[in-house]
């Protein structure tokens, strides 16, 4: 009886709900009821494997929850069994990264080495715990509870920023101290706890070793560098070039070529610039040494936006990519060899551009050569192929950038009118849009000096300057981690206060 009152009752409860709502919604919302289900047993079926293949985590953690996932791993939320029946604030935390079981076990050795040896201060994780049975493998590191970037990123005033900026600096300062590059900063890589204003720099698994250290250990032992040979593969990177992944994975092997076509790139962008990239022919403006490549007869192909067919037999050229697309350098995009930690300091201005104009992701091209136009179109093609030629890169677009002024931009972005552009009214002679609405880039002023006293789209114009000088496309003269530490935005104990009304701005930008 009461079974048959129960079918009723939900029977009208339907009936009721479907004229309240309309059948379509219901059939919306049981489906995300379904798939929600179907998700959350899908993850309490991979705890218990995972508690299953390591029988140890299961004696010490319970493991609750995923709480994140990434190309190479995924990673749960987990606490001390004897803490059990603590209350929750009282309870320890840890995050649990599952590695991936076909990640190559140099790499894990390499990443754990990362965390024991840098990790555990300046705002980088360290690693309380390693386990692991056969090919299942976790790391225990302590847990951040942080948000999505894209959740805070338009809502982070002059300090938030300035505090956010200079802790992640910190931690890169510290990295690079070790002769690492991170190589795949970006934001879900850098966790804050916005109300606890803590920071960590996690995911050493692309990191990557500068050059070998004096007190190098023994051979066999060593986390392997970029280029090490005979590290027998199990690609990493096969895997994400199948799945179309954007993250890369850094190249363990000198083998041959894994990624890059054989024939230099020549793609038209969205935004209609197309980039021809190859190596200098002999006799310009970089020492052939300096890239590898060496003295070769200037190719009557050269500058053209074309590539002949006896340029296009030769050996693509080869060097690390591994990062993420939208956050990689000049000097990535265009194979250069010998990149330096230089590479994580651009990912920082990519992340301070982002947060200066309200903009995730900031840069969105789909492939290196798009990467490379939508550069040119932010920097300006000219000094991108100035960049270039120091590389021993050629960089060829068929039209010219003048580039964009990023303050304009954040201020457009962001719907702050109140800029000031001198001549007010009148037409921008390049882009020929009205004053107010021109992003046109001032080439007579330096993007990296500032104004004293003088805000754009809320936060200081010394802010503005340090964007800059972390997106130098040159990566010989972009600013260390260390030394934009000293920057006047960073450098103060804290950001100057902004004006109380939205004062004009006293310079045109
Ligand atoms: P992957 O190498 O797969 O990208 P990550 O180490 O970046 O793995 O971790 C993936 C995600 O897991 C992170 O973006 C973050 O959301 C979460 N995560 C990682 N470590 C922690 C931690 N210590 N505390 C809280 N969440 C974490
Ligand atoms: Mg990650």
């Amino acid at each position: 009886m009461s079974r048959i009152r129960g079918i009723e009752v939900k029977v009208q409860k339907e009936v009721l709900q479907t004229r309240k709502y309309g059948l379509n919604e219901i059939l919306k919302k049981k489906n995300e009821d379904q798939s929600t289900n179907s998700k959350d047993d899908a993850e309490k079926h991979q705890i218990k494997e995972l508690l299953q293949k390591l029988p140890r985590l299961d004696k010490i953690f319970d493991v609750h929850r995923k709480i994140g996932e990434g190309t190479f791993s995924s990673v749960y939320l987990g606490s001390l069994r004897q803490h059990a029946s603590l209350p929750e604030t009282e309870k320890r935390w840890f995050a649990i990264k599952h590695l991936v079981p076909t990640a190559h076990p140099a790499r894990i050795e390499h990443e754990l080495r990362c965390l024991q040896d840098m990790g555990g201060k300046d705002h980088v994780i360290g690693v309380e715990l390693c386990l692991r049975n056969l090919d299942t493998i976790v790391f225990i590191m302590p847990y951040i509870p942080h948000k999505k970037f894209s959740e805070y990123v338009g809502e982070m005033d002059a300090e938030e920023l300035r505090q956010y900026m200079r802790a992640l600096l910190i931690a890169l300062r510290h990295v690079h101290s070790f002769g690492v590059i991170h190589r795949d900063v970006k934001p879900s890589n850098f966790l804050y706890d916005r109300e606890n204003r803590r920071y960590l720099l996690v995911d050493f698994g692309l990191a990557q070793r500068l050059c070998p250290a004096p007190e190098e250990p023994p051979a066999e032992r060593a986390p392997p560098p970029a280029h090490s040979n005979g590290v027998r593969k199990r690609t990493r990177e096969e895997e994400e070039l199948a799945s179309g992944a954007k993250r890369m994975a850094l190249d363990l092997s000198t083998g041959r070529p894994v990624a890059s076509p054989a024939t230099p790139a020549v793609v038209a962008s969205p935004r209609r610039v197309s980039a021809v990239m190859r190596e200098p022919a002999a006799g310009g403006a970089s020492p052939p040494a300096a890239h590898g490549a060496g003295a070769r007869p200037r190719c009557a192909c050269a500058g053209a936006a074309a590539v002949c067919a006896a340029c296009s037999a030769r050996p693509a050229p080869r060097a690390p990519r591994a990062g993420t697309q939208g956050f990689r350098p000049p000097e990535v995009l265009l194979k250069y060899p010998q990149q330096t930690t230089a590479v994580d300091v651009w990912a920082s201005g990519v992340v301070l551009a982002s947060a200066l104009t309200a903009r995730y992701p900031f840069f969105r091209a789909g492939d290196d050569v798009a990467a490379l136009a939508e550069l040119a179109d932010l920097l300006g093609t000219q000094p991108l192929q100035q960049a270039a030629e120091s590389l021993g890169r050629r960089v060829v677009t068929s039209s010219v950038r003048r580039g964009l002024c990023l303050r304009k931009l954040a201020a457009r972005l962001r719907g702050t009118t109140s800029i000031s552009t001198g001549s007010r009214g009148s037409a921008c002679m390049r882009c020929r849009l009205p004053q107010e609405q021109c992003l046109c880039r001032d080439e007579t002023k330096k993007a990296d000096e500032f104004v004293e006293g003088r805000w754009v789209a809320g936060f200081p114009d010394s802010a503005f300057a340090l964007a800059a000088s972390l997106l130098d496309p040159n990566p010989r003269s972009r600013v260390s981690a260390a030394a934009a530490l000293l920057h006047p935005f960073l450098a103060s104990p804290s950001a100057p206060a902004p004006p109380a009304a939205p004062a004009p701005h006293t310079a045109p930008l």
